[in-house]
């Protein structure tokens, strides 16, 4: 079996090097072909890091980086957070989620007005410490609005495991976590985007492995490229992704190896397989999915807030004026939606991709990209 884990003793300085940047730069200028080359950056920590780094600028022009449908809360649809907050005004529940999704709008209000009025709305930086919550106010109901790709869900099904285990009845989750392998099928045969390369995420490759994505290869042609998240990793994915357009060629190339392998980590695929199984879901700007989120298994439906509390998911529209849709399909950019620095700013967010700290608008914002 292929191990390649991150030493302690790693060098991470190196992939910061300017020399090392200069040139890759240099080398994906030489070999770019020319034209229009729309490369999908499909992680928003990627979009936070090309920013942060300034790697856009670097490109040569015509390369396009697109974000993709990679922040797990801008994905999350109004249906999912119209139900929360309907969840949250219910007496004697505890809504639990990240941070980023307390000031995501729903149809009416987000988490955090819920949370000035009255509601009991806590932020956790791990699910599990809800365990805990839940022993110890066993007259309250307790709710993990849980969303995030295949590098939290294992996360989310160990907890899940664990109240199993300690009996805990006043427990439950709005499950919205999504898939990435589905989500890309779908946007390799959209046909108001042309993509030429995926970006493929660090985070969640390290569970699916650099594997899970040749039959994006074999079935689209589409070469798919690992990358981390230094402006070396990022730079290395480009210019493999360039070479490739160049050459006629589409293959899987892992080029974050120090923390990447091919099966993935199959002990995180073994726990979210025993608690979850695939469902049809819907993505904001996408709409249904099929198998592409993740529902409780029989044995556990006991934990399924929706059921519990008798709530029914309704489609809802994104705020009027909102590119999210478009944007999380790389429709469009960011600067492209009218509302984008106007009416629209991180202290004044109209949609998810302006709240989220792994949000496309909230990065163009952030790191002035035009
Ligand atoms: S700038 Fe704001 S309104 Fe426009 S797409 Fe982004 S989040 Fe939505």
């Amino acid at each position: 079996m292929e191990r390649r884990l991150i030493r302690r003793d790693m060098d991470f300085s190196r992939f910061k090097d300017r020399d090392y940047v200069r040139r890759l730069v240099e080398k994906i200028h030489r070999d770019y072909p020319g034209g229009r080359v729309n490369i999908m950056e499909v992680c928003g920590t990627h979009t936070m890091a090309i920013g942060s780094y300034g790697l856009r600028r670097l490109m040569p022009d015509g390369l396009q980086l697109l974000s993709g449908p990679g922040c797990p809360v801008c994905v999350t649809p109004n249906s999912i957070i119209n139900a929360s907050i309907e969840l949250a005004q219910k007496e004697g529940v505890v809504i639990t989620t990240f941070g980023d999704m307390m000031r995501v709008p729903g149809t009416e209000k987000n988490l955090e007005v819920c949370r000035a009025e009255g509601a009991d709305v806590r932020v956790l930086y791990s699910p599990y410490d809800m365990i805990a919550m839940a022993e110890s106010e066993r007259d309250k109901e307790f709710v993990f609005i849980s969303v995030g790709f295949e590098t939290t869900t294992p996360g989310i099904a160990l907890t899940v495991l664990e109240a199993k285990k300690r009996g805990l009845k006043n427990v439950s989750f709005i499950c919205a976590n999504r898939l990435v392998i589905p989500a890309l099928k779908v946007l390799s045969q959209a046909e108001d985007i042309n993509i030429d390369g995926y970006l493929c995420p660090g985070h969640v490759s390290v569970i699916i492995g650099y594997g899970a994505y040749q039959v994006i290869v074999d079935e689209y042609k589409i070469p798919c490229v690992v990358a981390g998240f230094e402006p070396v990793d990022i730079l290395m994915g480009v210019y493999e992704i360039v070479k490739q357009v160049k050459n006629g060629e589409s293959r899987v190339v892992n080029t974050y190896g120090r923390a990447v392998t091919e099966e993935g980590n199959l002990e995180a695929q073994k726990t979210m397989e025993e608690v979850f199984e695939p469902v049809d879901a819907e993505w904001r700007g996408i709409g249904i999915i099929p198998k592409s989120g993740l529902g409780l298994r029989d044995e556990y439906s006991e934990y399924d807030a929706l059921k519990k509390f008798n709530i029914e998911l309704k489609e809802a529209p994104d705020p009027p004026g909102c590119k999210c849709g478009e944007i999380l399909k790389g429709v469009l950019l960011p600067t492209e939606c009218p509302l984008f620095g106007t009416k629209c700013k991180p202290e004044s967010p109209v949609g998810p991709c302006m709240v989220s700290s792994e949000g496309s608008c909230a990065a163009y914002y952030k790191y002035g990209e035009v």
